[in-house]
């Protein structure tokens, strides 16, 4: 069996910058609350826990006085502003991608664009982008679902950074056909492009494509589908430990790729145990 690794994948600058930036924290300190997970990654965040990083889901759940993280996603304008007024200390680490997105968001709906945002409005980043929005936003998650009171207005388009291409150039499109004038930034950041690219060319290539990373992060969700797309066996797993045996039987050449969230030492991990099999 070959194992191809896809190039670039695995951990993205914004995550591994966050967590860096967490890590360094946590070597002063001794306890560090995240509002909401750093890193969609359980084995991760059971390695973070350990040195003293406290997961709370809301900024009332961070007590005064304390140190309080921002993870790569970001937060809402009010969210950061609570934090800052009760905390002792506030590390920020918010993606720059996600900064620019956030601004976008502001710079649109003080030109009187309604924000249109392709994305999960249930995801932390999305949730936080529509924060910055002044005016009137709608999220939409696919070019089907526009909603029938936004045809003729002026709507200002950009997308949740790990949005997939398609899915963005496919809504953007749709609105082609039903807004006077749109304006659209390209909020997709590099590192998603990146890794939906290397994933497509690999998994063309490959007899299964293994996709690791946790099930709760959404690019890592997006790499999977795209090797689906692509029509080539697709298993994904969360560690090395997921590897089902049966699904490896007459596989020549097995491709990797790894979500935006999942750290160097699970995929080294699954390159070990998949050599000793
Ligand atoms: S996926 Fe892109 S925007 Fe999101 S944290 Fe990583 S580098 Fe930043």
């Amino acid at each position: 069996m070959k194992i191809h690794i896809a190039d670039p994948t695995g951990l993205c600058f914004g995550v591994r910058r966050a967590i860096s930036k967490l890590e360094e924290e946590l070597l002063r300190s001794d306890k560090i609350y995240s509002l909401g997970s750093p890193i969609h990654n359980p084995q991760e965040i059971e390695r973070l826990s350990k040195m003293g990083l406290i997961v709370v889901e809301s900024a009332e759940d961070v007590p005064f006085g304390s140190i309080a993280f921002i993870r790569a996603h970001g937060v809402t304008p009010s969210e950061a502003e609570n934090l800052r007024k009760k905390c002792m200390k506030v590390v920020d680490g918010t993606c720059p991608f996600v900064k620019t997105a956030q601004k976008r968001a502001k710079d649109l709906s003080s030109e009187g664009y309604v924000v249109v945002i392709s994305g999960d409005r249930e995801h932390p980043e999305v949730r936080g982008i529509m924060g910055y929005a002044d005016g009137e936003v709608v999220v939409i998650s696919s070019e089907g679902d526009i909603p029938e009171n936004l045809k003729g207005r002026k709507c200002g388009i950009l997308s949740q950074t790990t949005q997939k291409v398609a899915s963005f150039i496919a809504l953007v499109g749709s609105f082609i056909t039903i807004s006077p004038e749109i304006k659209v930034y390209n909020t997709i950041c590099k590192a998603t492009l990146a890794r939906q690219d290397s994933v497509c060319r690999l998994a063309s290539k490959v007899d299964g494509m293994l996709i690791l990373g946790g099930r709760n992060s959404a690019n890592t969700k997006k790499l999977a589908e795209i090797s689906m797309d692509v029509g080539v066996s697709t298993l994904w797993i969360e560690h090395a430990g997921e590897i089902d045996r049966g699904w490896l039987r007459n596989k020549e050449n097995i491709g990797i790729a790894a979500g935006g969230s999942t750290p160097d030492w699970l995929i080294k991990e699954l390159i070990q145990n998949l050599n000793m099999m």
